[in-house]
């Protein structure tokens, strides 16, 4: 339950590997539009170089699983305990663990460094609606306003079609909290009424797009409610018995979806991985240190940036970031783009000093010198 998009970086592993399925144009998008709650110029758009991709996990994921059982790979379902984990390393000569949940997440130790909250900075709800426009062309809006938090309303390929995920991330004990606690199941008819309600007081550039009279959910399924403690955990663990198990995707790293980077990370920490796995047949610390550091300053580098974001109250330099944005088209372009490089992406905003930096940059790039 998600509404993930695959950046462009993401894409190129996926035709890599031959499993690129959807080159359809319904399923990609190829622009942020921004809307911001201060300021007198609230609006602007940044451009990718390539479109992202946002098709319902619940189709995508399937599809990859069937390449994987195609290419010799076999799948069980079944529910893990920690010891029973602990036990494939007997028979098997690598253990990767891809869950992030309870028991299982405590097996890797939180990196205190580098984990610093200790619960979630945006109460999340997510659905899945007909009656929201998409912009031409096609785009996530980013709506954000200080106090309330963000709205993405990102268009995504469903079951039925074209859908607007609208993932609203609120501050808690501001206004919009209130989309997280009050139930969806309690009452779908209030619910809507509601969400309709934050749609027109917080994010205009959002209900302009809303067809009030078709505006639903495209099915009970469709709506998520709850919240991410973001936190990086160690890479692996050593057990009793010598051997190691290499924490891979949310169990190692788990971030607030406000910027899109949980599964893209995993995706280029699967990729690395796969890539030592290669040129490797013994998977002993040195193989687990490895790729540890191969894919470290990523994986940190998505971990500081979206912490940075969701900070409360926020970090100075990210409105000032957003607001010189809004006449500045050579940064919003950058700043869009950095979804694919989450490295550059806190080398632009990761203080004061780097954003004042980023914008004379810019600026530079978009001025036309004097004769
Ligand atoms: C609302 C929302 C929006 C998001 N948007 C984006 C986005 O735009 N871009 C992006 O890159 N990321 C996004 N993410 C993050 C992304 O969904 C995750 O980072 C990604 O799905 C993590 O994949 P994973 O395989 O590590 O874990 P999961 O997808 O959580 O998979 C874990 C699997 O383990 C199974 N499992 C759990 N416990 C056990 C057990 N005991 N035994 C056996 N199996 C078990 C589960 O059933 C599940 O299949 C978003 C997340 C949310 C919540």
């Amino acid at each position: 339950m998600n509404s993930v998009a695959h950046m462009h970086v993401t894409l190129a592993l996926e035709a890599d590997l031959g499993i690129d399925h959807w080159p359809g144009e319904e399923y990609t998008y190829s622009a942020h539009y921004h809307h911001n709650g201060w300021g007198d110029e609230r609006t602007y758009a940044g451009e990718f170089t390539a479109p992202s991709r946002t098709l319902d996990y619940r189709i995508y994921l399937p599809r990859l699983m069937e390449d994987f059982t195609e290419r010799g790979g076999v799948m069980e379902y079944r529910d893990l305990s920690a010891g029973e984990i602990h036990a494939l390393t007997d028979v098997h000569d690598l253990v990767v663990v891809s869950t992030g949940k309870g028991e299982i997440g405590a097996m890797f130790p939180k990196r205190t460094d580098k984990s610093p909250y200790d619960r979630p900075q945006r109460k999340l709800a997510v659905g899945f609606w007909h009656g929201v426009a998409r912009r031409d062309p096609n785009g996530v809006e980013i709506s954000i306003i200080p106090g309330v938090g963000e709205l993405l309303a990102i268009p995504m390929w469903s079951f039925s079609g074209p859908v607007m995920a609208l993932l609203f991330e609120s501050v808690p004990g501001g206004p919009q909290e209130v989309l997280t606690d009050q139930r969806f199941e309690d009452d779908p008819e209030a619910y809507r009424k509601l969400t309709l309600d934050v749609l027109g007081r917080y994010h205009p550039t959002v209900m302009e797009r809303v067809d009030v009279d078709g505006f639903r959910i495209q099915g009970e399924q469709d709506i998520l409610q709850g919240g991410v403690t973001p936190v990086l955990r160690e890479d692996y663990v050593r057990l009793p018995n010598g051997k190691f198990l290499l924490a891979l995707g949310d169990v190692h790293l788990t971030v607030d979806p406000v910027q899109a980077q949980g599964a893209n990370a995993a995706a280029y920490s699967a990729r690395v991985v796969g890539d030592a796995v290669l040129e490797d047949e013994v998977f002993d610390e040195r193989f687990m240190k490895k790729v540890a550091s191969r894919r470290a300053e990523r994986i940190e580098a998505a971990n500081d940036w979206i912490n940075t974001m969701i900070h409360n109250p926020p970090m100075p330099q990210i409105p000032a970031l957003l607001t010189a944005m809004v006449g500045n088209q050579a940064l919003a372009d950058e700043f869009t783009e950095n979804f694919n490089y989450p490295i550059r992406q806190i080398d632009l905003l990761g203080s004061e000093a780097r954003v004042d930096a980023a914008i004379e940059r810019a600026a530079a790039r978009t001025t036309v010198p004097a004769n």
